[in-house]
This record gives structure tokens, sequence and C-alpha cells, in this order.
């Protein structure tokens, strides 16, 4: 769907019209107005007394009638929270539970962190007042570590239920085993209109309460070829990632320069994960009359985010999945064709507010036979070692019989025994460790939580915390403006230092702290503000958790090594060696690469430890730091055989960098 340029007038300006109108019956509306025109709002009473009558009801509904804003409200209105009780309601995605508790309290008149509030990772906005919590279901899992049986909730909602994250799915055996013992406790499952029987199955046949949903019809295209260069193609546009919607949002604004005032104004608006709050707040917002927003975001706005307005969706057909291999261990992100049932709700979105289109960017065909059914659940794609880990905590040992909804498969459940055993966090007969104990206590990962521990006997936690914050915020340190590429690298370049990227990113943070925070640092840096003051933000929350597992802080004073060692101790799983043309696994012999924006990638040391894969053209390292091989003795002895460690040439590899970095693109 490459559109030349009269065309693409042609089409914007209907879609203006169409915006434009329904904005300016939006604004006419006062919030209770747009409160009542929601589908939910006439089964108010129906619903509250199927929730007085039952105490588990999956629910129904079409994406956007108002499950997740206005059934929590219904509840407080009708004194669910009385006694100073809570409302929980999870979500799979952060920006979800931001968004919608701040939507939420703004429609109920108060403060947002009063008595509406959303819990996050490492983000706190509740108070003492707070009696609708919003939260991502990976927090609420981790309540149960302080409060076994939820009995601060009188209502705790499990929303996106047909998401299947793997937080969901554990909450979901964890739920209705409270249940039992807790008949007070109200418990809703909403999803959208997708495997709510499943959900009633699995739920001892708790009733289904359905909300017929308003929607218009959608017109679908399909290209008659497959769309080589989705990018190109153009306003609810579906990508994989915060790289691509970048890249896109850029191409869309240089392309509305161009035509100059041929088009009225268009605002592109970007929406993904990591992107700040404010940000975020921005797609919400009326478009201003005579001008148009197009959206480009992840499947994040497939169901948990409600954009009105939406007339055209567009749809490359991708989407950014976990994958992982249960043989290896090896978990990697990987762009993979998305499910029917995520196609289809894609194109729903076009429909809520008036007829609209869905542009498929692939073939009819391929729709049907190369997609499949409905997303894999989560848990049976990922590594569980964070969830083993939290489940022992919870005193829950037998694994194998827990009610899984859908059951991992077993020799992932295996692996992940496994590597809680050789992490120490587990003994040899699966019984959570003192180590494993204070591991939980830290809600990261158990290689990160490990590395933070291990810090305390290389005393160095000061450096290490730092490290773990700034490896927590993920890929966004470096700004790189298309403009300035080559005064960016160069900026970078100036942050590197020997030992690898972990030692890079301690770098950043250490410069930055000694400029005092300063804003005006990141801007000459080509350092991304907000994301430092989140790194700071994560490394504050977890010197606080120091404390209650009893880690004192000291620094190694200027010493790499202790580091290394320490987060060689976390992530000895992820050791590679370097061989021909690359680098391979040392226990499972699988070649990878250092990623071509590695601090190491020309160095080639010849043992490194990476903080994760990505599969793009070929399997990456991201985050890589340079290690002795004794170490892996001295960290893991029950792990690695002194024979796997042994070099096999002494020399070091010829380099082979620059097709890498062509190929990357
Ligand atoms: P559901 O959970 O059933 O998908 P929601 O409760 O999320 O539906 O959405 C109901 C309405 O609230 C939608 O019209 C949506 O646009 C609006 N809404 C949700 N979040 C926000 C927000 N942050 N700002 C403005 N409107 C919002
Ligand atoms: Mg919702």
């Amino acid at each position: 769907l490459i559109l030349e340029e009269d065309e693409m007038i042609n089409f914007v300006s209907s879609a203006q019209e169409q915006t434009a109108l329904s904005q300016a019956e939006v604004q006419k509306q006062s919030i209770q107005e747009v409160r009542r025109s929601l589908p939910v709002f006439p089964y108010r009473e129906d619903l509250l007394l199927a929730i007085q009558q039952h105490q588990i009801l999956v629910i129904e509904g079409e994406t956007g009638s108002g499950k997740t804003t206005q059934i929590p409200q219904f509840l407080m209105e009708s004194g669910y929270n009385d006694g100073g009780m809570k409302i929980g309601c999870t979500q799979p995605r952060r920006v979800a539970a931001m968004s919608v508790a701040a939507r939420v309290a703004q429609e109920v008149g108060v403060k947002l962190g009063n008595e509406v509030g959303y819990s996050i990772r490492f983000e706190d906005c509740t108070s003492e007042r707070t009696v609708l919590k919003y939260m991502t279901d990976g927090m609420l899992l981790r309540e149960f570590l302080t409060e076994p049986d939820l009995a601060s909730y009188s209502v705790v909602i499990i929303d996106e239920a047909h998401e299947r994250t793997l937080h969901t799915d554990i909450l979901f055996g964890l739920i209705k085993d409270i249940a039992r013992f807790r008949p007070d406790l109200k418990v809703l499952v909403a999803s959208a209109t997708l495997d709510t029987e499943r959900f009633s199955c699995f739920f001892d046949d708790a009733p289904v309460f359905r909300i017929p949903g308003r929607r218009f019809p959608v017109d679908i295209f399909y290209t008659k070829a497959p769309e080589a260069d989705y990018l190109e193609a153009y306003c609810l546009v579906f990508l994989t990632g915060q790289e691509e919607i970048e890249t896109c949002c850029e191409l869309l604004q240089e392309r509305c320069r161009r035509l100059g005032s041929k088009i009225s104004e268009l605002l592109v608006l970007p929406i993904y994960a990591n992107l700040p709050s404010d940000m975020q707040a921005k797609i919400f917002s009326p478009t201003p009359p005579g001008s148009r927003k197009v959206v480009v975001a992840t499947n994040i706005a497939e169901t948990s985010l409600t954009i009105d307005g939406i007339i055209y969706v567009i749809d490359p057909g991708f989407c950014k999945q976990k994958s992982y291999n249960a043989r290896t261990g090896m978990e990697s992100l990987i762009v993979t064709p998305c499910s029917r049932a995520s196609a289809n709700q894609r194109a729903g979105r076009a429909g809520r507010v008036a007829a609209g289109k869905c542009f498929r960017l692939y073939t009819a065909w391929a729709f049907k036979h190369e997609m499949e059914e409905s997303t894999v659940p989560e848990i049976q794609r990922t590594n569980l070692g964070n969830v083993v880990l939290l489940l022992k905590s919870l005193g829950i040992n037998d694994l194998i019989h827990f009610d899984f909804m859908d059951p991992p498969p077993h020799e992932t459940l295996v692996l992940a025994l496994e590597q809680l055993y050789a992490l120490g966090a587990l003994n040899h007969l699966g019984e959570l460790t003192k180590l494993g104990r204070r591991m939980a206590e830290l809600p990261v990962d158990p290689m990160l939580s490990k590395m933070i521990l291990a810090s305390e006997q290389y005393k160095c936690s000061e450096e290490v915390l730092t490290i773990a914050a700034m490896l927590s915020v993920n890929n966004s340190i470096f700004y790189r403006p298309k403009d300035k590429v080559v005064h960016a690298d160069n900026a970078r370049q100036n942050f590197v230092v020997p030992g690898g990227d972990h030692m890079v990113l301690l770098n950043v943070y250490t410069q930055w702290l000694e400029s005092g925070y300063s804003t005006q640092w990141c801007y000459e840096n080509f350092i991304q503000f907000r994301s430092m003051k989140r790194a700071r933000d994560v490394r504050e929350q977890l010197e606080g958790l120091m404390d209650r597992i009893e880690v004192e802080v000291c620094s190694s004073g200027g010493d790499i090594v202790p580091i290394r060692k320490a987060v060689t101790a976390g992530y000895f799983y992820h050791t590679a060696r370097l061989s021909k043309g690359g680098y391979k696994t040392v226990k499972h012999q699988q070649t990878v690469y250092v990623h071509p924006n590695s601090s190491l990638f020309e160095e080639q040391p010849r043992w490194l430890i990476y903080h994760e894969l990505v599969f793009t053209t070929k399997e990456f390292m991201r985050q890589v730091i340079e290690i002795d091989s004794s170490w892996l003795l001295e960290v893991a002895p029950h792990y690695y055989k002194n024979k796997e460690l042994e070099d096999s040439s002494s020399k070091k590899m010829p380099r082979k960098q620059g097709k890498a970095k062509e190929e990357l693109g």
C-alpha cells in the first residue's frame, strides 16, 4: 500500500472529516455523558447483581466497551471498597496500567495516586487512601509474597485475560486456590471476545457475562502480493517495537514536510511500552480541528488501550514475540507473523466510532494459511525461572501438579529448576535455600538477582546496583537521531572503557551523577535523559531493598574485576567463547554474534558473557562483558567442568565485523 501523493491526500482528507466530527462530539459531552455512552453502561445493574450472586464471574466484551475503566467504578460506587478494602485490577502491560488509572482518576475526579492509583514494577503510585488499584499482573503476583490470601482485597479483576501472559496464567492458578477459602473475595476475569469458554471451564464453570458490543462494519483489504517493506506503507499502524515505530514516525513526518501545505497538519504519535508517560498521554488528547492523527503502535493498542476516533487500521501482520528453546534454555525476541485472532482484533479497532477500513499488508492466502489461529500462551514459550522461584517462595513445591490452565512444557519446568539449582536458589531436593529466599525478594529475574547478591561477596554493590538499574532500562540510553548519527556515535565512543558494555553503562551513569544528574549533560552527550531518570529511580528502589536482604552497599573503588565477577556469578549461563566466524555458547555450541553496537564488537575477546540475545538477521548478544574463564569455576563450580573451559586455540580469531554490520543494516 504505497500511495501516490494525490491518492494520499484524498485518503487522509476523508479520514480527517470523520475524525474531526467524532472529536467535536466527544468534546461536547461531559465525562459523565461519555461514561453513559459506553456499551457496558446499560448493563450496570445486571452486572452488579451477577457479581453479587457469583464468586467468580467471567466478563466478555468487545475492546472499548468499558470493562477496564467502568466496572471498577461500578464496584466502588456500590461499596465494594467499604471498610478500606481494595479493588485490584491487573493489566498485562505497564503502559495500560498507568494510562487507565490516569483516566479513571480523572473520571472519578480524584488525584492519581490517591483513591485511584497504579502499581507497576519500580513505580508505586498508590497511597494509604488508594481503594482502586490498577497494576501489572506481575505486581499482583508479587503481592502474594507479603499477603498470601490477598486479605486486603474485596475484588480482584484479572483483566485482559485473553492475552494469556505468563503472570496472568499463574494468577489464575493462585487466585482459584485462594478463592476456595476466601468466600468473600470476588474474582472477575475480563476478556475481549476470545476464549471465554475456556476461562469459564477453568474456573469450575463460572458463568460468563456478555456485554454486547457495538461495532461498525470494517472493510478489509489485502495486498495482492506480500509486502516487502511494510514501513513504507501508511491511522492506526501496528508495528512490532520501538525501533520500527520511531523509524516509521520519522518517515511519516518527513513525507508530510515534503508535502508542505498540500495536506493539513498530521499528528504522528507513537505508543509502545517504554515510551515516557507524558508522551503516552498524547495519543488520547483531542485532535485539533483541521488536523489528523496517526497513531503508530505495537500490539499494545490491539486490546489494552482504546484510542477513540480511529477509522483506518494498517496491519503489516507482525509482532515481536518471545521464543524459548527449552533444550538450550535460550530465550530470544523474534519478529513473527501475528495470529489470526490478533489480526482480527487489530481490524476491529477501525470500527468503533464509524464504519472503517483495515488494510492488511499481506495476502488473503497468508492470512488463511500462514498465520496461526491464536497466539501460543506465553507460559509455553518462555523461561520459567522467575515464576518458579516465586512459587517456591510461596511454599508451592509441587509445580508439576500446579493448577495451570495450559501447563508449560515439562522440559521447560525442569530446566527452570536446574537453572535455579545452578544459581544456588534451590538445594538438591528442589527446596528454596536462604539465598533463594533473598533472591525472591528482589523484583527482577533470578540471574540479575543473583548478580546483585553476589556483589555483596565481591564488595562492589554500589557499582552492580547501577549496572542492574541501567540494564533494566533496556537499550534506550543512547540517543541516535538520524540527522546527527556521526556526532551521536562519537559521543557514545567517548564512554567506552575497558571490560565491556556493562562497564560502559556504569561509566555513563557515574558521569551523569557527577554532572549533578544534569539534563544539559545528557543533551550534550546524546544520552536519553528520561531513561537515565528511570535508571536512577530503579537504582534507588533496588538500593532500598538491600537493607531488607541485608546486603551492605559498598564500592570496589575502581577495581573492575570484582564487578565482572559478580556479573559472572549471575549470568554464567550466558557464556560464549570465540570460535570461527563468531561465538559459540559454551554448553550448547550455538552460534551467536556480538551486536555491532557493543563496545566489544571490534575487540572480540575470547570469553564473553552476554545479558540477552536478540534475533534480527541472526542471534545477536546484546550487552556483553569480557570475562576470564577461570572465574566460571569460581562462581559456578557445580555447573562448569574444567574441561569445558579449556581453550582450544591460543590465538585470537580474525575479525569479521564489517559484514555483520552490513547485514544488520
Ligand atoms: P475495555 O476495557 O472494554 O476495552 P476501556 O474501559 O478501556 O474498554 O475503554 C472505555 C473508554 O474509555 C474508551 O472509549 C476509551 O477510549 C476511553 N479511555 C480509556 N483510557 C483512556 C485514556 N487514558 N484517555 C482517554 N480515554 C480513555
Ligand atoms: Mg480493557
